[in-house]
């Protein structure tokens, strides 16, 4: 269920979405972990990495009590990425590399199911992560990721007037990170390209589609709330809103947690 394929020919990169998780802030809705398994010839790359095995296997030991029920985790081994991997009929040694928005508890858990993965992570995201920034966890890091931190360069490029950093993976699909910081340090949007169309996981960005065209929604709080620099984040939402008002025929926009775009109605 939810799974959509932008293409399928076999020349391209496909681009699965999948969900590797659920979350319920209490009170709020009931939230969805949206990540991508992009399937090229020369192997396969995951998009965030949502809850994995050991937080499910150990979720006080792993993520704690406290933090388990302030964001409302919810473990089952079915929805993690390697067990979706292996659905789709892969090994988890197949992925080899892992492109990260950023490294919060929820999107970080399943790097540890796939130790031999490049992590490619924005340098600001991997420098708050060294630095020990509280908000994540060093357990899902213990294994000793190959991270892959990523600056701004030279070869960065003009993004619908964006700045955007080339992660090379040799796919047929051309993969971006787009830094959209504020949510955490280097928090940013991962774009890819098919066949002359785009689509970007704007990661938290934003929560719920719905904060793309309003500030007064209640989960809009919330956003500021986990926000590392809100002022930064506001600046990344309106970076986001635009791309998605001005460039829709070219940019398909989603965020990782809101269930209606994982699973679009009609
Ligand atoms: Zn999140």
């Amino acid at each position: 269920m939810g799974e959509r394929e932008l293409e399928g020919v076999r020349t391209l990169t496909t681009v699965h979405h999948i969900n590797c998780g659920f979350i319920q802030v209490p009170g709020g809705p009931k939230a969805v972990c949206h990540c991508l398994l992009l399937e090229d010839a020369r192997g396969l790359a995951l998009v965030d990495a949502g809850i994995g095995l050991l937080d499910c296997r150990d979720p006080d030991g792993r993520v704690g009590r406290p933090l388990i029920d302030l964001v409302g985790f919810q473990f089952d081994e079915a929805d993690t990425a390697a067990r979706q991997v292996e659905r789709l009929g892969f090994r988890p040694a197949d992925v080899t590399d892992i492109v990260l928005t950023h490294a919060d508890p929820d999107h970080a858990g399943g790097l540890a199911d796939f130790p031999a993965a490049r992590v490619h992570v924005s340098a600001e995201e991997r420098a708050a992560v060294a630095a020990g920034n509280p908000r994540y966890l060093p357990v899902q890091f213990a294994h000793g990721p190959d991270w892959r931190p990523h600056p701004a360069g030279p070869a960065d490029r003009d993004w619908f007037g964006l700045p955007a950093r080339p992660v090379a993976l040799g796919f047929a699909a051309e993969v971006l990170l787009v830094p959209l910081f504020g949510h955490t340090p280097g928090h940013c949007g991962v774009a890819v390209r098919q066949s002359g169309r785009w689509v970007l996981h704007a990661g938290d960005a934003y929560y719920l589609r719905v904060e793309l065209t309003t500030d007064d929604h209640p989960v809009s709080a919330l956003t500021a709330a986990r926000a590392d620099d809100d002022p930064r984040r506001r600046e990344s939402l309106e970076a986001v809103r635009r791309l998605a008002r001005d460039h829709a025929g070219e940019v398909e926009v989603f965020g990782y947690h809101d269930p209606a775009e994982f699973a679009p109605a009609g």
